[in-house]
């Protein structure tokens, strides 16, 4: 299932992700593509509000990896753009992927040979006449990720 969205600024995608910060279970593994400045970090932070963590959600890009474990399921936030040159097969990211928390990958594509076969994809690009909106182009991949997607956008309509 595809489902699209747009928002028109910074508050909009924190309240989006945040919607769905409230229905993810441990294990879900959700993608984030699209350039810098898309909105990829800024959508993490609402999820991580969803989630009920209250830590300041930083952007892992030179750590590769930050952990937040005060919600309610721990928050896998990764940004593997520095891997595509060095590789991940060391990362052990399967272990987050098949943990007890909530993995969201920034830069996935980067990490393709290592990811889990099923998944939430989800593409956000700028657009409007300023490029202050943003449009997300959200993917399901395997049954449990179209129910939680189906859950999601009911959330958005109503
Ligand atoms: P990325 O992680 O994809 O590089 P960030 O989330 O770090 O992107 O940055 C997104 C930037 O775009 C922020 O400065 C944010 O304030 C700005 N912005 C403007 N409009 C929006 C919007 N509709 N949604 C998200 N961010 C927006
Ligand atoms: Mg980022």
């Amino acid at each position: 299932m595809i489902y699209t969205i747009e928002t028109n600024n910074e508050n909009e995608t924190l309240a989006l992700a945040q919607k769905l910060g409230e229905l993810v279970q441990a294990r879900d593994v959700i993608l984030l593509e699209g350039d810098l400045g898309a909105g990829k970090t800024t959508f993490t932070k609402g999820l991580a509000l969803g989630l009920g963590i209250e830590q300041v959600v930083k952007s892992p890009t030179y750590t590769i990896i930050r952990e937040y474990t005060k919600g309610r399921l721990p928050l896998y936030h990764m940004d593997v753009y520095r891997l595509e040159e060095a590789g991940s097969d060391e990362m052990g990211l399967e272990e987050y992927f098949y943990g007890d928390g909530v993995s969201v990958v920034e830069w996935s594509k980067f990490i393709a040979d290592e990811l889990p076969p099923h998944y939430l994809l989800v593409q956000i690009d700028k657009t409007g006449y300023y490029l202050q909106n943003r449009l997300f182009t959200i993917e399901s991949f395997g049954d449990r990720y179209e129910k939680l997607l189906e859950g999601w956008k009911t959330t958005n309509e109503n």
